[in-house]
């Protein structure tokens, strides 16, 4: 099951489960649509591509609901021009 990270790995903008602007790897590195454009689709972590991250459904969620735990790329994002400290 897609774990759902709550933000973009690079600039840690919020991604609720029913956002279309999450993207992410085949290992669920998640990142938002600005980033990952900045970034060519490709994950700085795995080098993987990146997709659009499926939406799962309310009544699904209530069983299954999105991770809390927010995950930040150490460093910051390489490829992408966003500052993850401001
Ligand atoms: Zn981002
Ligand atoms: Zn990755």
């Amino acid at each position: 099951m897609l774990t759902l990270r709550p933000n973009c790995e690079c600039c840690d903008i919020d991604l609720p489960p029913e956002s279309t602007e999450a993207l992410i790897c085949t290992f669920e590195c998640t990142f938002c649509a600005i980033c990952s454009k900045a970034m060519h689709y490709q994950c700085p972590n795995c080098s993987g591509n990146l997709a659009q991250r499926p939406i799962r459904p309310t009544t699904a969620l209530n069983n299954n609901p999105a991770s809390t735990e927010r995950v930040l790329k150490t460093g910051g994002c390489p490829h992408s021009n966003v500052n993850p400290n401001k």
